[in-house]
């Protein structure tokens, strides 16, 4: 089996339930708060690890209680974590997320340590040598260091998959090095500049983004399943698994690191996108982000 690694984000949320949304200068009680680990490079290290992949974590944190947290919770679901800087005087990132009685969400993100990821603390030198068989990224640390992996790994053969969220527009030539993209629909409208919500808008998006340069493209879409373009134009829409919703915060995170941890086991592509899908099924009938993601034999049972 070949080995994963996750340059990304770590987070905590701090998820308070209310009964509404505080107005500006008003102060309002919570229902609830409880602390749970995310960010979207770690949710999706932590998802190929539960999926069975041997799973290298690459970020940073800052010198708190938070930041051992996460990195305790990382090594517990089976992640390594020797790629994770400690950053002094830097705080760990946090997502302070209000839910209200309508389930509605607002979020403030406060990249912390996250923001401080640059490209020279993920250049190769001592402490930083490996060379992963298969690489995910995100957009919750800068885009120059973001630019920097695409370009050096795919430089040397590793296959990356790229997951652009939060979405940003790319350089033309960035889409070169991607070898899977995978995004939500909403992304896909913002990269392409297009209208993504019929069955034909959708397979138009894809080729504009194959179109670009990536090898092949996901779009996730929610309860609706997802829709697969590969480079020989191969094309299929796959019905979701069908689940009882209680949350589905980290889906995407959960389909994108059980698809990779899927390929590191060279499942063909029809498998591996069912795999996945099983997989962040199972992610939305739990609530929270990392407390969401399944086990693999939770996946394996599922699918029999
Ligand atoms: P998030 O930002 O909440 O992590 P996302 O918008 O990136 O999610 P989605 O497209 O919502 O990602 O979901 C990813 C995958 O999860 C879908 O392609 C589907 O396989 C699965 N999924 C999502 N919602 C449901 C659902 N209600 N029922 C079954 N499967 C679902």
């Amino acid at each position: 089996m070949g080995s994963i690694a996750v340059i990304g984000s770590l987070n905590m949320d701090i998820v308070n339930r209310v009964e509404r949304a505080p107005l500006p200068g008003e102060t309002i009680q919570a229902v609830s708060t409880v602390y749970v680990p995310g960010g979207k490079g770690a949710n999706q290290a932590v998802a190929a690890a539960r999926a069975g992949a041997r799973v290298e974590m690459i970020g940073a944190v800052g010198q708190d209680a938070f930041g051992e947290e996460l990195l305790t919770n990382l090594s517990t679901s089976g992640v390594g974590t020797e790629g994770v800087l400690v950053e002094p005087g830097s705080a760990t990132g946090i997502a302070f997320i209000t839910v209200d009685a309508l389930g509605e969400n607002s979020i403030i993100l406060s990249a912390g340590a996250n923001g401080k990821l640059t490209p020279g603390k993920i250049a190769p030198n001592g402490r930083f040598a490996l060379l992963p068989d298969w690489l995910i990224l995100q957009n919750e640390i800068p885009y120059p260091t973001v630019a920097y992996a695409l370009t050096y790994f795919a430089a040397r053969g590793t296959y990356v998959i790229y997951n652009p969220a939060p979405a940003c527009q790319l350089p033309e030539e960035d889409y070169r090095k991607i070898s899977m993209l995978i995004l939500n629909e909403t992304e896909a409208a913002i990269l392409t500049g297009s209208e993504v919500v019929s069955a034909e808008e959708i397979s138009r998006a894809a080729s504009i983004l194959v179109d670009r340069g990536c090898r092949e493209v996901i779009i996730t879409l929610g309860a609706r399943g997802l829709f697969y373009r590969g480079w020989e134009d191969q094309e299929l829409f796959l019905e979701p698994f069908k689940v009882k919703v209680t949350d589905t915060t980290a889906a995407g995170d959960t389909f994108v690191g059980a698809y990779a941890a899927a390929l590191a086991e060279n499942m063909p592509i029809r498998d591996a996108l069912r795999f996945a899908s099983a997989a962040a099924a199972l992610a939305v009938t739990q609530k929270g982000a990392q407390t969401s993601i399944p086990e693999r034999v939770e996946i394996d049972r599922f699918l029999k």
